[in-house]
């Protein structure tokens, strides 16, 4: 049951902080293994949101769930979530259209490698290679296709897309049925600490105090705040896999996620053939000049990625991020999303991502007036090597941080979950907050986006 400005309980086995996607389907895990042996799950396990559910990042992700990651220890892990997406596409709003990365030569490799290692976990693709073959290749989709430079073309065919606040309500609603209480409108200020150990033993909020067995924090962007009340460092050491040591690193770090809609019917953006077409990745080098005037956007590599959304009203997508440069303890994170005065997409991005859809198909030429001119976007919580940190601290609080990768993660709250109940999890062992002081980094691709 989901209740606002109820008494709070005094006592929680599991507090979980954030009604986003890793808060919710831990709290759904949780639950249906402790049915599931017998101790059930009524009373037990509360979720906490200082709004409401798919409030935050989760509640204006674009929805892209893909596979298609340069790092072994993302692949096997999205495998594992594009699994619980497909148990249940229609209560998730799962759309199964596939996924293309679409690539220029400096990325051919890299994507070559991704495509491999796909075919070793078994996960389903077509790697096409060649300038031909890959123009060929997407004009069997789309007969106007005229991006340049391109020269591979990684078609996954699972994934796909979901719609970011229908999903979050299935999930909710999958939460609930298993007896999890979700309690929007309680905000969390602090952590009482055990006097024996370093333990949270209550979770202090705006409306009182809950004791707690374990709390788990899927705080999204809104971690930074979180790490400081878990009383952890500020700034760390980061050994670079080729041995340099770098001290006084921040912990964390904001991108702006840059992305916005075309107000034309989404069916623009179907198949040749009449069917929904997979989400679309390009990257290239070549020259992108602006739609409207042919004045130069960029000379450099750029990205962007789109797929036609009935939920947004038109063609949606976005485009490489920006790194928000104001000192990390200052970045403003409320209002937060579209409702930020200070971080939503920009007049540049517009002209960026419509020139660069009409670069790739010629349907979208002329059609920057039609891009929808309201707030759209929003900031990410980054780490220091841009990958998720998933680990306990203070002995009972899990941590789930997942360096904006993480709508289409939704398995990782299972496996957390798991860990909480005393199984680790092989899964999250490359993810722990060690690795930066070990030096166990994950690779580096020359993708111009900071997550893959
Ligand atoms: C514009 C944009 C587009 C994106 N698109 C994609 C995509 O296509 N595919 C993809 O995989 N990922 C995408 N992401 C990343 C993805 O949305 C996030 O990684 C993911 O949603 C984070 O989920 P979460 O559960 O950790 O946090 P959130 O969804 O942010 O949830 C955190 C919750 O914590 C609550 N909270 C915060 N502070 C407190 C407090 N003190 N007390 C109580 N509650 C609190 C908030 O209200 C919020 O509801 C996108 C992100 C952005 C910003």
């Amino acid at each position: 049951m989901r209740e606002e400005n109820v008494a709070l309980p005094d006592h929680a086995d599991f507090v979980i902080i954030g009604a986003g996607i890793h808060g919710l389907s831990t709290a759904w895990r949780l639950a249906q293994r402790l049915n599931a042996n017998g101790r059930g799950a009524e009373g037990r396990i509360i979720v906490l949101d200082k709004s409401g559910v798919g409030s935050g990042a989760s509640g204006i992700a674009c929805g892209v769930v893909r596979n298609n990651y340069f790092q072994p220890a993302m692949r096997r892990l999205m495998a594992h979530s594009v699994n619980i997406w497909e148990s249940d596409p229609e209560e998730f709003s799962y759309h199964p259209v596939g996924y293309m990365q679409v690539s220029c030569e400096a990325m051919r490799e890299d994507v070559g490698s991704i495509f491999e290692q796909q075919r070793e976990i078994g996960y389903e693709s077509v790697f096409v290679e060649g300038a031909n073959a890959a123009t060929n290749y997407m004009r069997g989709f789309f007969g106007d296709w005229q991006a340049k430079n391109i020269t591979s073309v990684l078609h996954e065919k699972r994934g796909g897309y979901s719609n970011n606040s229908k999903s979050m309500q299935g999930l909710a609603r999958k939460a609930e049925q298993e007896g999890v209480k979700i309690l929007t409108g309680v905000e969390v200020v602090g952590f009482s600490f055990d006097s024996q150990s370093s333990a949270v033993s209550a979770v202090e909020t705006d409306q009182g105090s809950i004791s707690c067995e374990q709390v788990i924090v899927g705080a999204g962007p809104w971690v930074r705040d979180f790490w400081r009340m878990l009383e952890l460092p500020k700034r760390i050491t980061v050994r670079e896999s080729g041995g340099c040591v770098r001290d006084n690193v921040d912990m964390w770090r904001y991108w702006q996620l840059e992305e916005g809609v075309l107000s034309v019917p989404p069916e623009t953006l179907l198949t040749d053939d009449g069917k929904v077409p997979p989400v679309i990745h390009v990257d290239t080098d070549a020259t992108l000049v602006s739609d409207v005037d042919g004045t130069i956007v960029t000379e450099g590599m750029w990205g962007i990625y789109y797929k036609p959304d009935w939920h947004f009203g038109g063609v949606q997508g976005g485009a490489s991020p920006y790194r928000v440069e104001t000192p990390v303890d200052e970045v403003a994170i409320d209002p937060y999303g579209p409702e930020s005065p200070e971080f939503v997409a920009s007049r540049d991005f517009a002209r960026m991502w419509v020139s660069a859809l009409a670069h790739c198909h010629r349907r979208f030429e002329g059609m920057m007036p039609k891009y929808h001119d309201e707030p759209s976007g929003g900031i990410g919580c980054f780490t220091p090597d841009s990958f998720p940190v998933f680990d306990r601290f203070n002995e009972n609080a899990t941590l789930i941080a997942d360096s904006n990768h993480g709508w289409k993660m939704i398995g990782v709250g299972h496996l957390v979950a798991d860990e909480v109940l005393g199984d680790r999890q092989e899964l999250l062992e490359p993810f722990r907050f060690s690795r930066f002081e070990k030096g166990e980094l994950h690779p580096v691709s020359n993708s111009p986006y900071p997550w893959s």
